[in-house]
């Protein structure tokens, strides 16, 4: 499978970045109102503070809906066909778009429990991704 391209990297989304390559899901919350939110932007997306702070997220999260890509849009997935994108509920409360990883992944299904786990990009960097979790 060839390796994707790196995200860029901005000063909004710097620590979730640095976070992934240190292992950890990184998610922004807001100092004044407490809410918690992905992606990662420059302000709250309710209250509008610039207060932000950085949690590790729990790893823990569903599959909200998803889709199995059977045509890739871009050349660096040509090699993943078919393969499962997905809208997954953080345990923490935000939802995030992710790929979900390993033999099993044609298996999801909404409502499935899955992990977090890492992807290897192009420059070395680590992509925050998801597998389903296995049981038994
Ligand atoms: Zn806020």
């Amino acid at each position: 499978m060839n390796l994707l391209p790196a995200p860029p990297v901005n000063a909004d989304n710097r620590p979730y970045r640095d976070g992934a390559s240190a292992g950890r899901l990184m998610l922004p919350h807001c100092g004044a109102c407490g809410h918690r939110f992905f992606m990662p932007r420059y302000q709250c997306p309710r209250c509008w503070s610039n207060d932000l702070h950085w949690t590790p997220a729990s790893g823990r999260a569903t599959i909200h809906s998803y889709c199995i890509v059977r045509r890739a849009a871009l050349p660096a997935f040509a090699d993943r066909v078919p393969y499962v994108l997905a809208l997954i509920d953080l345990a923490e409360g935000p939802r995030m778009m992710s790929q979900i990883l390993g033999e099993n992944a044609l298996q999801a299904h909404i409502g499935a429990a899955v992990e977090l786990c890492f992807e290897t990009c192009a420059d070395g960097a680590q992509l925050p991704q998801f597998r389903l979790v296995h049981h038994g």
